[in-house]
């Protein structure tokens, strides 16, 4: 039987709801739309992302990201969903996501997302350590994220929650509090994001006086090393790490500082093999020209961003072939002379 695949169609809300006062964000610069979408738009961008996707075996669902949806008015959010039924009872579209900040939610918001297809809501949860959130504007509180967490799930709703690292007073440690805790309240995904310096934010601010400094970009790779496999255990999807490119961030035009690497995740996963291949540069047990089998999907990320890890073995042995060997397991290898 064939897999099903999933697709989202994103629809970018500015930050037109939005009650917060996050030192980090100026949603406008970071989506480069400045004005809500339209009815017009909204019905556009679906019909455009339709038109490439293949229905068969296809979950197909409609984002609302950006902003905090459930923070419009009912009336806005019920033009916004309603926009979005047609093409769920014509089952062209499956169902609808959205994002959201957790003091925004009740139980009769959930009542009426539920009776609008909304069957995934996530939450900018960023981090669960009060310092860090409290350092961060972000407006509430941990308590706020988890009520609103165990309500999504109480209501059936498929919980998502995003983090966020390197915010003012973060650390590896409490990054990974922040992910054992998203594991503990259930979520089903994740986000990702090495927090950025962006133009025009109290964070730009912050980082000019000398008050905040960004993680390094080998820091963030080191914490997200660390971070994704705990998400991987627990089998949560990773959805996204880092920011969507755009034109303002690959420019440089937007991003003022920072761990903006548009390939951080692959560069994260390479470390990840790194680590693994520890050993092999300590032991004696191989000739000078081994076979390096590993998972077919993981073979990539095994010889490493630009090679990386496969120079570094070659820094021990002569020779090293990777080989694909659909039998073994995730991040597992076997080693062979060859
Ligand atoms: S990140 Fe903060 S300021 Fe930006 S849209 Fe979300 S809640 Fe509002």
């Amino acid at each position: 039987m064939q897999k099903t695949k999933h697709y989202t169609i994103p629809i970018f809300i500015p930050d037109m709801a939005c009650i917060g006062n996050c030192i980090f964000c100026d949603q406008k610069n970071i989506t480069s739309h400045s004005h809500p979408p339209t009815k017009e738009d909204i019905q556009e961008t679906i019909k455009t992302h339709l038109q490439s996707i293949p229905n068969a075996n296809a979950h197909i669902e409609v984002g609302f990201f950006g902003g905090s949806f459930t923070g419009l008015s009912i009336t806005k959010q019920k033009e916004y969903l309603q926009e979005v039924q047609s093409y769920i009872e014509d089952r062209k579209v499956h169902s609808i996501r959205l994002s959201t900040r957790p003091d925004m939610i009740d139980d009769d918001i959930l009542r009426f997302l539920i009776q609008y297809h909304v069957k995934t809501v996530e939450l900018g949860a960023q981090t669960f350590d009060k310092d860090v959130l409290q350092k961060s504007g972000r407006g509430h509180s941990i308590e706020d994220t988890y009520t609103a967490a165990e309500k999504i799930k109480a209501a059936g709703i498929i919980l998502g929650l995003q983090m966020m690292i390197g915010l003012p007073a973060d650390t590896l440690e409490k990054a990974l509090h922040t992910a054992n805790t998203i594991v503990e309240l259930g979520a089903t995904n994740t986000r990702i994001y090495p927090l950025l310096v962006i133009k025009n934010t109290e964070l730009e601010q912050m980082y000019k006086s000398g008050e905040y400094k960004p993680l390094s970009l080998d820091a963030s790779v080191d914490y997200l090393s660390k971070i994704i496999p705990v998400f991987e255990k627990a089998n949560i999807t990773i959805l996204r790490v880092g920011l969507h490119q755009s034109e303002g961030l690959n420019s440089g035009d937007a991003l003022i500082a920072g761990p903006y690497h548009p390939s951080i995740k692959e560069l994260a996963i390479s470390k990840i093999w790194k680590e693994q291949f520890q050993p092999l540069l300590q032991s004696d047990k191989y000739s000078d020209n081994i076979i390096i089998e590993v998972h077919p999907k993981e073979i990539n990320s095994a010889i490493g961003y630009h090679a990386s890890n496969k120079k570094m073995l070659l820094t021990k042995y002569k020779q090293i072939k990777f080989l694909p060997n659909p039998k073994i397991t995730h991040r597992d290898y076997h080693v062979n002379n060859s």
